[in-house]
């Protein structure tokens, strides 16, 4: 590995921070629900959503979740569900037990008050380095680096950094590197900019295939473009390997019980796929799920067509079953779940591939 030095002697870290703030107050994303404040609450809140999920996405979540629990302490006082079913489509469930987690620890730990530093911020659960860095640069002005998987890209562009990023020593040398390339004695307003700027940054120009670079701010100084080896960074030998698996879905629907219509559904178990949220009974084979069934009811099972959703280490297949029955049903006991009203569907916290699934019905809802 080449090593990189970033000194102040060499000018790049002061040519670099200028020319990065001065684009992002020209050319950088603005008007975004979570910028211009400086309550750690946004911030956090839009830095956990804005974890592996676009822009587009988290725009309509915001102002949701924002509306539903004002403050650290609202987030806290509500009850797991009713986040998991605010949550639900975002993906990532994890991030929103950790939310809650969070909010319940600054709330009893820190008097609803967040750390006012990164090394604060970091202590609480579900708060990584960059996620902390971002809340205490944009909300306090600390002089901290976010290094994010977007802002390595960057970084490892414009320093030729060839270390495996792959490699937990690599990334911390790129952590320095980005730590020793920060504005020196910054003021908060710049301390923000240059936050922002190396997120919209990594995000619109240094982006993973075919950057911009000759749209970009510091292609004077960028030492991949020099030597014509951009498509070399960043460096990382692990590829994530995702196992495929098969899942079969009970579907089961109770038709006119008391003129309601109800489904049936289990809360998924916790640690695993889903922890926390609502799904149909699942079954590891189609003979798994004929099996639970009373014979009686084998012959009403019509096949939905098959559903795949990636997850981060699993390719997951879903083979849904629909069943349609008149009620009142006694479900076999060995079938975990609780029958949920079809018009409280919304109120419960659904995957995305099973809101897919569901439409139907939820649409109905609605209504
Ligand atoms: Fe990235 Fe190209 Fe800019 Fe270098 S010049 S930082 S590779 S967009």
């Amino acid at each position: 590995m080449n090593a990189v030095v970033v000194n102040a002697g060499s000018g790049l870290p002061l040519a670099f921070a200028r020319l990065l703030i001065d684009w992002q107050r020209q050319h950088g994303r603005r008007g975004l629900p979570w910028q211009h404040t400086r309550d750690p609450y946004r911030v956090w809140l839009s830095e956990v959503m804005l974890q592996q999920t676009q822009v587009s996405t988290v725009l309509s979540y915001f102002p949701r979740f924002l509306d539903k629990f004002p403050t650290v302490q609202a987030l806290a006082e509500a009850s797991a569900d009713e986040v998991m079913a605010l949550w639900a489509g975002l993906g990532y469930y994890s991030r929103a037990r950790n939310l809650h987690r969070c909010a319940q620890a600054v709330v009893a730990q820190h008097g609803g008050v967040f750390p006012s530093n990164a090394a604060g911020l970091q202590a609480l659960p579900g708060i990584g380095a960059s996620t902390a860095a971002a809340i205490a640069a944009f909300c306090h002005g600390e002089r901290v680096s976010i290094v994010d998987g977007n802002v390595r890209r960057v970084l490892s562009r414009l320093l030729a950094f060839d270390g495996d990023l792959a490699q937990t020593a690599r990334q911390r040398e790129l952590w320095d590197l980005a730590q020793a390339l920060l504005p020196e004695a910054p003021s908060p307003d710049d301390m923000t900019a240059y936050t922002q700027g190396l997120m919209d940054l990594g995000a619109t120009l240094c982006v993973r295939s075919r950057p911009q670079c000759e749209r970009c701010p510091v292609q004077g100084i960028c030492r991949a473009l020099e030597t014509s080896t951009v498509s070399n960074y960043p460096v990382k030998t692990r590829a994530v390997k995702r196992r495929h698996e098969s899942w079969w879905l009970l579907l089961l629907r109770e038709s006119g019980h008391a003129g309601r219509e109800r489904i049936w559904l289990a809360r998924r178990p916790a640690p695993g796929i889903w922890a926390g949220l609502y799904c149909p009974p699942v079954f590891g084979s189609e003979a798994a799920l004929l099996d639970a069934l009373p014979p009686t009811w084998r012959e009403g099972l019509h096949e939905l067509e098959a559903v795949s959703h990636s997850l981060t280490h699993r390719e997951l297949r879903l083979h849904p079953r629909l069943l349609v029955l008149d009620g009142p049903l006694m479900v076999p006991a060995a079938m975990e779940g609780d029958w949920v009203d079809i018009v409280a569907l919304h109120g419960h916290g659904l995957p995305a591939p099973v809101r897919v699934l569901l439409a139907p019905w939820l649409g109905r809802a609605q209504t």
